[in-house]
């Protein structure tokens, strides 16, 4: 998303975040994010629609000419329950007071909207020439250590690295890890990083230990380049194929749908024959199969994507009947039959799974 031009001259409305740094980057931006020195609701009512007040955060969401804008009042928060959401205890405070609850330096620049002005409080401008992510103190992981992954995710974006205090405060955090916090915004943050398909982030994802934050129990890099398998068997969900692999989710909030994807790769055993594999893989999804094949066996997996699930026998329950034989739950047998023939033989005709077939008429 570009930045957009909003008709302003006050010294009070700025680009703040995200957008900011990504236009110094020169980089496409997700989202704008304006902030308004002040109350925003009140001001920022004026520049199109308004589409939804917020007054608890001083937020307000508006159509300019035909884009929807999120409108930010400045505001101050601390972190009453520390890894929950802070509370907001000042709406309208200065726009340096609004820099300090923001995660990284790169993240804390502002630039005025009227003049293109960029105010730089914590030393953002320089960070982000050197590429380093730096909190703005040191309670920053303590308070909400899903900057712990969000630093991940800009370090898989960007190429950045962590400034080497920072560095450390990870560390003592990921030693003394506080497990009362946030699931649900770890798990968003989880989704974009993974989302990324950055075999670098999961590389530094376990060994750094981040992995601890969701999965306590040790976990070793499994032997297998998953970023570029994911490259050669594109999922929907990207995410899943990296996040199933811990081996304890219990702290996580996952869907039922979730939840199977990653379960069903775990339950099944060893796969020896074609057959077996076909018939385990077969109603499973393919973040599934690529997770059977990262932790259990690789070989199974490939041979299944690349050969045996585009075998499929052509007889169906019709051409049973036809036979003559009564629908029963015999038919999957039968079927089971000719499918163990044609994984042996994909060569063979309709006419020879009808030949097949036959041999179960009494
Ligand atoms: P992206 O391009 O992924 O959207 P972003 O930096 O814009 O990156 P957002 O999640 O949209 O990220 O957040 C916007 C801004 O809000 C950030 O740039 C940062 O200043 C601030 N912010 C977001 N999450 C946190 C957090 N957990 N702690 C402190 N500040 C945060």
């Amino acid at each position: 998303m570009d930045i957009i031009k909003i008709n302003d001259n006050s010294d009070k409305l700025y680009y703040i975040g995200g957008i900011v740094r990504d236009k110094l980057l020169g980089v496409p931006s997700l989202d704008v994010d304006i902030t308004y020195v002040g109350n925003a609701i009140e001001y920022c009512s004026k520049f199109g629609e308004v589409i939804q007040e917020n007054p608890a955060f001083g937020t307000v969401r508006v159509n300019v000419d035909g884009r929807v804008i999120d409108f930010a009042s400045t505001r101050a928060e601390v972190y009453e329950k520390k890894g929950h959401l802070p509370v907001v205890t000042k709406i309208g405070c200065s726009l340096e007071e609004d820099v300090m609850r923001r995660d990284f330096t790169v993240n804390a620049l502002a630039m005025s909207v009227s003049t293109g002005e960029i105010v730089d409080y914590v030393g953002g401008l320089e960070d982000l020439k050197s590429k380093l992510l730096r909190v703005l103190h040191e309670e920053s992981f303590i308070d909400d250590p899903t900057r712990i992954i969000r630093a991940l995710k800009f370090r898989a974006r960007f190429g950045f690295e962590l400034e080497e205090y920072t560095r450390r405060l990870q560390e003592d955090y990921l030693a003394h890890i506080n497990y009362n916090m946030s699931y649900k915004r770890v798990k968003k943050e989880l989704i974009e990083t993974f989302n990324l398909n950055s075999q670098r982030a999961f590389e530094i994802f376990v060994n750094e230990d981040i992995y601890k934050l969701v999965s306590p129990r040790k976990f070793v890099l499994p032997d297998v380049n998953i970023e570029e398998l994911i490259k050669k068997y594109p999922v929907n969900n990207v995410w899943l194929v990296y996040f199933g692999l811990l081996p304890d989710l219990s702290r996580m909030e996952i869907t039922k749908e979730e939840r199977k994807i990653i379960v069903d790769f775990r339950i099944l055993g060893a796969l020896k024959t074609d057959f077996e594999i076909y018939k385990a893989f077969q109603d499973l999804a393919l973040e599934s199969i690529l997770l059977y094949g990262i932790a259990k066996d690789m070989n199974a997996a490939v041979r299944y994507l690349d050969v045996l699930r585009h075998i499929k026998i052509s007889i169906t329950g019709e051409d049973l009947k036809r036979l003559g034989i009564e629908p029963s739950p015999e038919y999957q047998e039968i079927f089971d039959y000719v499918l163990k023939a044609k994984l042996e033989n994909p060569q063979i005709t309709y006419e020879d799974e009808i030949a097949l077939a036959k041999k179960f008429k009494n």
